[in-house]
């Protein structure tokens, strides 16, 4: 009898540890690479973001232009990350471009908001170094930090400089703890194409790719040293592309509006895809993965797409 109940416990000790790990959390990274061109992108050499492309789903040509809504928006970043981190088009979140005049946060906020009434305990937090996300855009987030350039430095490199401290942030706290949702903004790839053209031939522009590959490198290599029973899914977009130096009044102007998402992960399907995306379906594909049903009266524009369930 002893032995046996010995045996027993020994048992329940190996396998413990293994039950534990079998419980399963859902996380989302949200990477946003401001005004990256599809077409650059392909051109510069990324090893990480294809590394994600290759773990799932590439969607080309994703709008940041609804086919069917009046769009009174400029085709911005206010605009275009209220999109994406609201779920919702201009005509409700009222950014119409980059003086947050009159939005409408209160009724239409940031998926951070979205996430937390549905599980009140789930961890968010925000990096980034374009200061309106942390002043208007983000609400509802636990950890909101601000990389951005003071005001008196002009030109890319304040964005370069803030992207590599965003990034260390999110390393640092990935290394810590494991939020439910992280989102982390990298400027200095929009900054480089008005500073010297958005286009792939401009060795500038292509050069900030891949530096923010770089960092994407760090913030993913961090995600893959969290405990393997963490199911991960990155998501990368960007909120317009560019023309010349610029991407204003960009409506007509595939160069601007045409753009790119990477839905990346174990829950991710694989493969290229030109089924028709937007920029609002960023946020119901978060939230399904995280097991987030939206309610009908949150009036999201977008539909979850790339995922395996
Ligand atoms: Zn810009």
């Amino acid at each position: 009898m002893m032995r046996l109940s010995s045996r027993l416990f020994l048992l329940a000790v190996v396998l413990a540890p293994s039950l534990v790990a079998a419980a399963e959390t859902r996380h989302v990274l949200v990477i946003g690479i401001d005004g990256c061109r599809p077409d650059a992108l392909a051109a510069a050499d990324t090893p990480n973001l294809d590394a994600l492309i290759q773990n799932g789903t590439y969607f080309e040509g994703t709008d940041i232009v609804s086919p069917d809504r009046k769009n009174p928006a400029n085709t911005i970043s206010g605009p275009g990350w209220s999109n994406l981190l609201c779920g919702v088009w201009p005509d409700k979140h009222g950014v119409l471009d980059n003086k947050f005049t009159e939005p409408k946060y209160d009724q239409f906020p940031h998926f951070f908001v979205r996430l937390k009434e549905a599980q009140p305990e789930a961890r968010t937090v925000s990096f980034s170094d374009w200061k309106p996300i942390r002043d208007h855009i983000t609400r509802g987030g636990d950890v909101v930090l601000d990389f951005s350039p003071a005001a008196d430095v002009k030109g890319p490199g304040g964005y370069e400089t803030g992207d590599a401290a965003s990034t260390a942030a999110c390393v640092e706290l990935l290394g810590k703890e494991a939020p439910a949702a992280v989102v982390l903004y990298l400027g200095q790839v929009d900054e480089n194409g008005h500073a010297h053209g958005f286009h792939p031939s401009v060795v500038q522009y292509r050069d900030a790719i891949e530096r923010v590959d770089a960092h994407i490198g760090q913030a993913v290599g961090a995600v893959q040293r969290r405990p393997k029973n963490e199911d991960w899914l990155v998501i990368v977009c960007t909120d317009h592309g560019g023309s010349g130096t610029d991407h204003g009044n960009g409506h007509k102007n595939f160069d601007i509006r045409r753009t790119f998402m990477i839905v990346s992960g174990k829950n991710a399907k694989q493969g290229r895809s030109t089924e028709p995306t937007y920029q609002v379906d960023v946020v119901p594909t978060a939230l399904k993965h995280l097991g987030v049903d939206p309610r009908p009266e949150w009036g999201l524009d977008g539909k979850a797409v790339g995922l395996k369930e």
